[in-house]
């Protein structure tokens, strides 16, 4: 049991003025966190307890689903990154030094390396794989802007767990089953999440998957479906073909019309009286594999991560107005796929227009009844715009939603990349050499208790899924100098604490409205409150943080009331 006269909880009224998010706001007034500098902070004794409850949940899921536990380094030699390429690749997220003898080091962002060298040296037989590795380690990333407390910290804690197996359809079954441990983990915490398919850039397939605490306060925009379990991250969210490709047969041949000074979508559909849905928006973009002229219709925004993808390409960027003059022959606003001499591909939304406008490569003029594969033939069509809220579901033809989420964890088919690159090899059954096959699975600790916090508090502060909560139940005797409030309050909390209940005493001296108030901002979900009143008429008080409810009981039954309220809120929180 915890009293709170000799622990160290500095609650405090004021909002502190640099924290923008509420989960960074509460941490702060709760007293579990401390800034040191910018995103490095001070656990405090209750922020630490939160913290290893969260690693607790983790270490018993990882456990349960085969994963051993390792602890790597902080400080990693500049050699292995090197081995990788992402020594050059990774940029100024990553702290680099110099020992005393100049060798270069880094301080890991999270450990391909590291593992895949121990795995290299230790592992040389199908017989040793599977093997899935994971540590709850420090991790060091220099973000640009550390921001939201822990959300976005630059030193914060990782669970990061990598899997090695001896060929795809291995790596599919480790990465199977740590999707399984990750939605326990979740639900274990209470969470309403998503997992939702994210990009995974030149690796491809749907081999990456972001666990998503749904919060306004959210970073990422997600797309949900609203009759099935498909999620995806905006970037990555795929778009149907909308309806069934134009039929322009009949229309005559293009026209050119004036449109002086009309750039915009907006503008020209206007000034044309004419439906942006029709207007066939041509974006040039420079790219590792050249120019490329991409089309999609003038209610849709090109989605630059498909573009990339479907190109193959190393980087892709809008080009600019010295550019699009090179090529279109004119200002931007009015470039168009007719008798463009560029390599142009298509969104499907231009497919399905029957007759369209689009710039007509000189300065001032449109070109209307235009028809896409017989005016122009894009190299090909494709899915390459943004989606858009409505849109259908590409799994089930449902609809689309919106809504904004915390990337609390990832999982990645890593493939070959870093075995190949680093020799991680063994030998099969008949001797021969093999590539081991990865994945990386990471939970941020820090970040997935913040997210807690985004999803469960009130106007009184937090009010924490028990399971992670740093204490269960909270005592307060209103008053500690009436001897036998103090005495039945000392009687139920010693109650609890011996079956095993995490008890949080507030034994201090203080006015009650005081201890009520930090009560409700700490968010213990359950609080027993005794009052002079009560006592003397030999009753005591349960109240639920989280829904309100107070229950007047008799003191003999005030310790089995409370465990079975903790009871069943732990129910609450099972896998
Ligand atoms: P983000 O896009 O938010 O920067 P990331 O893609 O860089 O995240 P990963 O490299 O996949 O993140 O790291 C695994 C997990 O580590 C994340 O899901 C997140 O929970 C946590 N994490 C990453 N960066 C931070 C950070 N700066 N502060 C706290 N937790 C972090
Ligand atoms: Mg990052």
């Amino acid at each position: 049991m915890i009293r709170y006269s000799r622990y160290l909880m500095p609650t405090t009224k004021e909002t502190p003025s640099d924290a923008e998010v509420v989960s960074h706001r509460l941490m702060l007034r709760a007293g579990l966190l401390r800034k040191v500098a910018s995103g490095i902070y001070n656990y405090m004794p209750a922020g630490l307890r939160v913290l290893r409850k969260v690693e607790r949940i983790l270490r018993e899921e990882m456990d349960g689903a085969g994963a051993l536990e390792v602890l790597m380094p902080s400080v990693v030699p500049s050699e292995l990154w090197k081995e990788s390429g992402r020594w050059d690749a990774y940029g100024k997220e990553l702290l680099r030094f110099k020992d005393r003898a100049d060798r270069e080091f880094c301080l890991g962002p999270t450990h391909e390396e590291v593992v895949t060298d121990l795995v290299r040296r230790e592992v040389r037989s199908y017989r040793q794989l599977p093997l899935t590795l994971y540590q709850i380690q420090d991790k060091f990333r220099d973000e640009i802007r550390p921001r939201f407390g822990l959300m976005r910290g630059r030193e914060f804690f990782m669970k990061d767990a990598y899997s090695f197996d001896a060929d795809d359809e291995g790596a599919a079954g480790s990465y199977r089953k740590m999707y399984e441990a990750y939605c326990r983990i979740f639900r274990r915490m209470g969470l309403d999440f998503r997992a939702v398919e994210a990009d995974t850039g030149t690796i491809g397939g749907s081999s990456s998957h972001e666990f998503m605490v749904i919060a306004d306060s959210g970073e990422d925009a997600i797309v949900s479906c609203g009759s099935c379990s498909y999620g995806a991250n905006v970037e990555k969210a795929e778009c149907l073909p909308f309806s069934a490709p134009g039929s322009g047969a009949t229309k005559g041949e293009p026209r050119k019309v004036a449109t002086p000074g009309k750039r915009t979508i907006e503008e020209v559909s206007a000034f044309l009286a004419i439906d942006p849905a029709t207007l066939i928006k041509t974006l040039l973009f420079e790219t590792s594999v050249g120019d490329v002229a991409v089309l999609v219709s003038g209610v849709h925004e090109v989605n630059e991560i498909k573009v990339k993808n479907h190109l193959g390409a190393e980087y892709v960027r809008l080009a600019g107005e010295e550019r699009v003059r090179q090529v279109t022959g004119a200002p931007s606003g009015f470039a168009g796929p007719v008798g463009l001499s560029v390599r142009t591909i298509a969104d499907h939304s231009v497919r399905s227009i029957a007759s369209g406008a689009t710039g007509a490569n000189e300065k001032d003029f449109h070109l209307v009844d235009v028809v896409p594969g017989r005016d122009f033939v894009p190299e090909a069509y494709a899915d390459l715009r943004v989606v858009r809220e409505g849109d259908p579901c590409p799994r089930c033809g449902g609809t689309l939603r919106f809504s904004r989420g915390i990337e609390v964890g990832h999982v990645f088919r890593l493939g070959t990349k870093y075995s190949e690159a680093m020799r991680a090899v063994y030998l099969d059954e008949g001797g021969k050499e093999r590539v081991t096959v990865m994945g990386c699975y990471g939970i941020g600790v820090g970040r997935t208790a913040a997210a807690a916090i985004e999803q469960n508090h009130d106007g009184d502060g937090i009010v924490w899924p028990i399971s992670i909560a740093p204490f269960e139940v909270a005592v307060i005797p209103v008053n500690v100098k009436q001897a036998d409030v103090l005495a039945a309050a000392e009687r139920v909390a010693a109650d609890l604490d011996a079956r095993g209940v995490e008890v949080f005493f507030d034994d201090r001296e203080e006015r009650p409205g005081i201890k009520f108030k930090d009560a409700d901002l700490t968010g213990i979900p359950v609080r027993i409150t005794l009052g002079e009143k009560n006592v003397a008429a030999g009753f005591g008080e349960i109240r639920d943080r989280k829904t309100g409810e107070t229950l007047r009981i008799p003191l003999a039954e005030l310790a089995n009331e409370a465990f079975a309220l903790v009871e069943k809120k732990k129910a609450e929180c099972a896998p």
